[in-house]
């Protein structure tokens, strides 16, 4: 990329990663100009003009974006876009926000990538490294633009959360150290229903790294395991597991977390998030800590402070002995699985919305043994019923959260849990996953 003159840089849309980019570039010199093909938001609107960048929207000007000597894509357009192949075949570079902005820092990167997980993970590897003193902070897919946070200069150790389509948009990003959380089903629709084509985009988190880099894996996930056997990595391997006594790795052992190279020990019970996932959440986040030479008293009371982020296992309201869960954002069926595993009272389960190629048998048993009734709350509800009828339990369809709250209330008794987990996007009846998650949380902290 150093070869390329600053000349003209056009950013493909306009929020938060792009209005960083914009931002970025603009402090480097480029001649800056913004295109989206939809409405720009006001507060965008707003920080363009502040910064002095020209920008379009509604459309894409062709004759203008042609004239780039760079793009940067948000990660929402894909690659099959017929815009991007027309700039390709120009031969003009496309990259994405992470890759611009790793461009532009030389300090230390961490990036988290996985099919679940990744914002918690994330978060609380934050918390852990702030805890221990470092100057840490948050950026990627978690709702803060790494290009933004590098133009200001915010961080000495950037923690990025990137999802397998920013992955698509690198080129030279070069994390010192990487994690993937786990690889399951999602997104597929994206990737032509191939799982390989998904795993792959997963593992370019490391196509970079060297003997210098780190890689921490869940030694527990078999889609890992899989490609880990067919491939030679050069990053450095850290293997962690909550099942297995790794010879080599960091494992669960006595309801204790072990990392071997410091000799820590930590006691699960010291974790504020509960669950199995979380607890593999803040096991990967103490790596993290550890190989970045954080101390063990500082990493333990990170780990029992960290606050749950809303929409995920999200406990919004107590009604009359009920338990009402907001985890909108659960929408595969991997993070149900855990959802469902981490319940200990009968559940009123909520799901439904815009399915993205589940399966769902790996829920049936868990559905039969601890759901009590089963509340639709999508357009199209065929594949549910088709799928859980089987089990027997009462079905009944809504399409708003509050209905799902209501007919959540009647069918609960006291000591039940009222569980949004959805497996589903929420695009059919909501904007997004948080919309679908707040009006559940305003629905039961009404009744
Ligand atoms: P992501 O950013 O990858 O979507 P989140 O941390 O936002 O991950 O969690 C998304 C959903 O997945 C929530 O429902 C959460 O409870 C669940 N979840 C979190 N961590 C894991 C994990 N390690 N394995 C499976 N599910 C998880």
């Amino acid at each position: 990329m150093e070869s390329i003159n600053k000349k003209k840089l056009i950013v493909l849309g306009a929020s938060i990663s792009g209005v960083g980019a914009a931002k970025l570039a603009k402090q480097e010199g480029w001649e800056v100009f913004v295109s989206d093909y939809g409405t720009i938001g006001a507060k965008y609107k707003t920080a363009l003009a502040e910064l002095g960048v020209e920008y379009e929207e509604g459309k894409h000007t062709m004759e203008r974006i042609l004239t780039a000597d760079l793009v940067v894509k948000s990660p929402g357009i894909p690659n099959s876009a017929s815009i991007i192949k027309t700039i390709k075949e120009k031969g003009i570079a496309v990259i994405g926000e992470i890759e611009f902005a790793a461009q532009h820092t030389d300090k230390k990167i961490i990036a988290i990538t996985g099919s679940n997980g990744k914002t918690t993970t994330t978060a609380w590897t934050e918390h852990l490294l702030k805890s221990a003193g470092l100057n840490a902070g948050k950026v990627g897919n978690i709702g803060f633009s790494f290009a933004e946070a590098v133009a200001n200069r915010s961080f000495d150790i950037y923690v990025v959360e990137v999802s397998s389509f920013q992955l698509e948009d690198i080129v030279s990003f070069q994390p010192d150290i990487a994690v993937i959380t786990n690889i399951t089903p999602d997104h597929l629709d994206r990737y032509n229903y191939q799982m390989q084509a998904y795993v792959e985009a997963k593992f370019r988190i490391q196509m970079n790294q060297t003997a210098s880099n780190q890689l921490i894996y869940n030694a527990d996930d078999p889609e890992t395991l899989k490609y880990l056997q067919a491939h030679e990595l050069k990053p450095n391997l850290q293997a962690l597991s909550l099942q297995k006594d790794l010879e080599k790795g960091d494992c669960q052992k006595d309801n204790s977390l072990y990392l071997k190279d410091t000799n820590w020990v930590i006691p699960a019970s010291c974790l504020s998030l509960k669950g199995k996932h979380n607890l593999f959440n803040g096991f990967m986040a103490a790596k993290v800590a550890q190989l970045l030479g954080a101390d063990l008293e500082s990493v333990i009371k990170g780990l029992g402070t960290f606050e749950s982020i809303p929409h995920r296992l999200e406990i919004v309201a107590h009604k009359d002995g009920v338990t009402y869960i907001n985890d909108s954002k659960a929408t595969n069926v991997d993070s149900v699985w855990y959802a469902l595993d981490a319940m200990t009272t009968p559940i009123v389960w909520v799901i439904g919305g815009q399915d993205k190629g589940n399966d769902y048998s790996s829920l049936m048993d868990l559905a039969a043994e601890k759901v009590k009734s089963i509340i639709c709350l999508g357009l199209d509800n065929r594949k549910l019923y088709d799928t859980f009828g089987k089990l027997n339990k009462p079905m009944m369809e809504v399409r708003t959260a509050k209905d799902a709250v209501e007919a959540g209330q009647r069918q609960a008794v006291a000591g039940d849990v009222v569980l949004l987990s959805p497996a589903c996007t929420s695009f059919d009846l909501f904007n997004n996953y948080m919309e679908r998650g707040d009006l559940f949380r305003a629905a039961a902290q009404a009744l």
